[in-house]
């Protein structure tokens, strides 16, 4: 609901109002806008009966109308930046993250974070679990690729962001990794979604190959109401009909996701094409559409990539982009 309050209440009212709600379990938001209104969003309303007539300073109240609450723009119109270490996410600082599609060996992560680091990437990706759809695919080196990220991303002063495949491994991940992925196919892992909205930790989740937009905010909406909103949203393409590609990169959902929810909203442009020749023009696209970021796998020598090296770019063409993503984002009023 969207609680609109009286003009000229006083303070002491309105935080009356606002600790009544958290105290039913609600999650707030107070906006100051054109009225000052207090947005309540509870996950289980019947466990929470509550009397707001009892207060006076209150004009009206309106449902929010989204299926999605926490996460929609109903319940916070003010965009969402995420604060981790010294990099905001979210604000008008475009993120970019890069690195292999699997860390394979320490050297490995050091090479790719220090190539990418110097081009101006701040997040250095890389998976140590590997969702893949053969079970007799490579499937990632595990805990000690954790630790070989966050040796890399300290050494270069990066962020880790890492997936965690399942619930069991949230907690070591969680020692190593700033920021927690949630891969296409555990989107609609509804467990797992509540399990990883109860850590403390941003969490990046990726769009499901089938998700429509409103399946992809309603998974956000899952992790949000155990408490956790430091997510960031990636459209990384969908499947369709389409061959050429190895999914459908679905640019159009950028604006309008942003006109939906308050949450940040990066691309990955790589698992999006699966082609490198298309990752240059579709990150460019990417920053042009308002994302917030882009996610690229680099990695020094693509042919000898344990997984994903089809669409995989080296630190020189990684470079390359750089230079015309930063005049791209300077040309719509942001920076990297
Ligand atoms: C990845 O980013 O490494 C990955 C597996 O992505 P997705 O979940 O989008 O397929
Ligand atoms: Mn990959």
């Amino acid at each position: 609901m969207i609680i609109v309050i009286n003009e000229n209440t006083l303070q002491s009212d309105i935080d009356e109002v606002a600790q009544y709600l958290l105290s039913n379990g609600y999650q707030i938001n107070i906006s100051n806008n054109k009225d000052l209104t207090i947005s309540a969003v509870v996950k289980n309303v019947k466990d929470s009966p509550i009397n707001m007539e009892k207060f006076s300073c209150i004009k009206e109240i309106k449902p929010i109308l989204a299926k999605y609450k926490l996460v929609s723009r109903e319940f916070k119109s003010e965009d969402t930046i995420i604060n981790i270490k010294d990099i905001k996410i979210g604000g008008t600082e475009v993120i970019v993250i890069s690195g292999p599609c699997s860390v394979e060996s320490l050297d490995h992560a050091m090479e790719v974070a220090s190539a990418t680091s110097k081009s101006g990437a701040k997040v250095l990706r890389g998976g140590a679990y590997k969702p893949r759809t053969s079970p007799y695919s490579f499937q990632g080196i595990g805990a000690e690729g954790l630790s070989y990220l966050r040796q890399a991303a300290d050494e270069y002063n990066m962020l880790v962001v890492t997936e965690v495949l399942d619930i069991r491994d949230i907690e070591l991940v969680s020692q190593y990794a700033d920021i927690l992925q949630v891969g296409a196919r555990n989107m609609q892992n509804f467990r797992f979604l509540q399990e990883i909205g109860k850590q403390n930790k941003p969490v990046l989740l990726k769009r499901g190959v089938s998700a429509t937009i409103s399946e992809f905010l309603l998974a956000a909406e899952y992790i949000a109401i155990e408490g956790n909103l430091n997510i960031i949203l990636c459209e990384r393409g969908i499947r369709t009909f389409e061959t050429m590609t190895r999914n459908t990169l679905d640019l159009s959902c950028v604006p309008i996701i942003k006109h939906l929810s308050h949450l940040p909203i990066i691309v990955d442009p790589s698992h999006g094409t699966g082609r490198i020749d298309c990752i240059e023009s579709m990150s460019l696209a990417s920053i042009a559409s308002g994302a917030d970021g882009v996610m690229i796998e680099v990695h020094p020598c693509p042919e000898q990539a344990l997984s994903d090296g089809d669409q995989s770019i080296t630190p020189l063409e990684f470079n390359n982009i750089m230079i015309k993503l930063k005049e791209v984002s300077n040309a719509i009023g942001r920076y990297i």
